[in-house]
């Protein structure tokens, strides 16, 4: 269900009249050649398109408000080939809405040092005028990714890449409506948060429903339709019985399959892309959501347990930022819940109740059936696995009762290579950068939640520039993360917001 608009990005290079007219060509061209080259690259997830050589103020402002108003341009992309003058850019950035990427870049590599002369001065000067737009941009306080090297460099469009996908984070952000099943958990605090604040800033609608109206379309989906999910499932996954009854064993996973086709009906059928539930409500439903949850994160919905309905739009957020990535890693909801503390072996066990997506999986993934310790609902069945090893980013956004913190922590996921035969939920083993015991003060000390929306496939520095993007405050906690110095940012952060 993940569906996405083909975005597309502009690229409005920029100069001014005085050079005539056979320089204005060149640097059309030039800009046409680097286009074309970046789009046949197959490093950018989207489409760059070519819009004629911006002069002044007038060109500029018909330009950007154009972009406005086009729903497939995710963000313009700008480049003063010459120089620009910045005041003719003022109308036209001050009614921009959308990403903006100034590519600091030149249309050559190497100065041609036989032959330069003061005509390629002038036509070739981005060192020049890309800081007289960048200054207007500052000045402005407009927030902005800046691209600094050779636009033919894999490294260079690999960071176009990477703010391709923030710019549809920041765009998407406020499409994404997030349905609560219930109220959050009774007498938690960091699930909780101003929702008429969280769509000013970040444009989410989160709307509440009785469970009640959902458990009718669970109820309503036809014994065919449970079947035939049934089926999928036992093709799909190893089935783990574990002494347990064959027939009973398929009946609690027909529940889920019923849960799954019920909720995700009444998701598409009133438009919303995440979704919270709460295990003390749980009114018509015969199990707690487990496998049916997992299933709809694979398929692109956000989700945060006991009502956390910020976590959820993150992750449908991260989702929709990590879309199409080629061999992508996965993107879930996540919960820290057990340290292993002995030296050497330091990390977090990160699981939940149930509800992991199984796009972080390694290896095969089977469905378990097993009592839940909370709760009156009878065993639900759940997908179990393992994650992949690598590094990933995980994210907490927490309202501090006066503005909204997103906390990212570079984590490093560890090969999990001991069973844990008696623990029927999905997990991953994660040591947080800098270490396990700096990474986990900052994270109390910044007041991060223990929900997480964590991705293989973003960076830090995505997830920061999303902040900056929605005008909140990012705290980063990473190799370079020292107690002293974060102590001293949330301090200055306090008075900067
Ligand atoms: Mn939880």
């Amino acid at each position: 269900m993940l569906k996405s608009k083909e975005y597309k990005f502009w690229f409005a290079t920029g100069s001014q009249a005085l050079y005539g007219d056979e320089c204005l060509q060149e640097v059309a061209e030039h800009s046409r050649i680097m286009v074309e080259a970046l789009n046949k690259s197959g490093n950018l997830p989207f489409e760059v398109i070519l819009k004629p050589t911006l002069i002044d103020n007038v060109s500029i402002r018909k330009i950007f408000n154009e972009a406005n108003g086009d729903d497939s341009c995710a963000g313009v992309i700008t480049w003063m080939h010459t120089f620009s003058p910045a005041k003719s850019w003022i109308l036209g950035l001050q009614e921009y809405r959308k990403p903006l990427l100034h590519l600091h870049t030149q249309f050559n590599e190497e100065i041609p040092y036989d032959s330069i002369d003061m005509d390629f001065m002038n036509t070739n000067q981005s060192a020049h005028g890309d800081r007289e737009f960048g200054h207007m941009v500052s000045r402005m306080g407009i927030e902005r990714k800046v691209v600094v090297g050779y636009w033919n460099d894999a490294e260079v469009q690999s960071r176009i890449a990477d703010w391709m996908r923030t710019a549809i984070g920041i765009i998407e952000s406020s499409h994404i409506r997030i349905l609560r099943v219930g109220d959050n958990m009774r007498n938690v605090a960091v699930t909780e948060g101003d929702k008429v604040e969280a769509q000013i800033k970040f444009g989410w609608e989160i709307d509440a429903y009785n469970i009640t109206d959902i458990a009718e379309y669970v109820q309503a989906v036809s014994k065919g339709d449970i079947d035939n999910l049934v089926d999928e499932y036992y093709s799909k996954y190893d089935i783990l019985l574990e002494g347990r009854d064959a027939a009973e064993f398929k009946r609690h996973v027909a529940v889920q399959a019923g849960i799954e086709i019920g909720f995700e009906r009444f998701l598409e059928e009133k438009n919303y892309h995440a979704i919270v539930t709460n295990f003390e409500v749980l009114s018509g439903l015969q199990q707690l959501p487990g496998l049916a949850i997992q299933r709809l994160m694979e398929k692109g919905y956000g989700f945060g347990g006991e009502g956390d309905w910020k976590t959820a739009a993150m992750v449908r957020l991260m989702k929709l930022m990590t879309q199409g990535i080629k061999d992508a890693k996965g993107t879930s909801f996540m919960e820290d819940y057990t340290y292993n503390l002995v030296k050497g072996k330091e990390g977090i066990l990160q699981a939940h109740m149930l509800e992991v997506c199984p796009t972080i999986a390694q290896g095969s993934v089977g469905i378990k059936v097993t009592p839940l310790s909370m709760g009156k609902r009878e065993d639900p069945a759940r997908l179990v696995f393992t994650s992949k090893p690598g590094k990933g980013v995980a994210t907490s956004l927490v309202d501090l009762g006066n503005r909204f913190r997103l906390l990212i922590n570079d984590v490093d996921c560890l090969p999990q290579d001991i069973q844990m035969p008696k623990l029927p939920v999905a997990t991953a083993f994660w040591r947080p950068e800098p270490n396990l015991a700096t990474g986990a003060e900052a994270w109390i000390l910044a007041g991060g939640a223990h929900h997480t929306a964590f991705s293989y496939d973003l960076t830090a520095e995505q997830m920061g520039d999303w902040a900056a993007a929605m005008g909140i405050e990012a705290v980063f906690i990473d190799k370079d993360t020292t107690i002293r110095n974060l102590k001293n940012e949330l301090r200055w952060n306090s008075i900067a917001y």
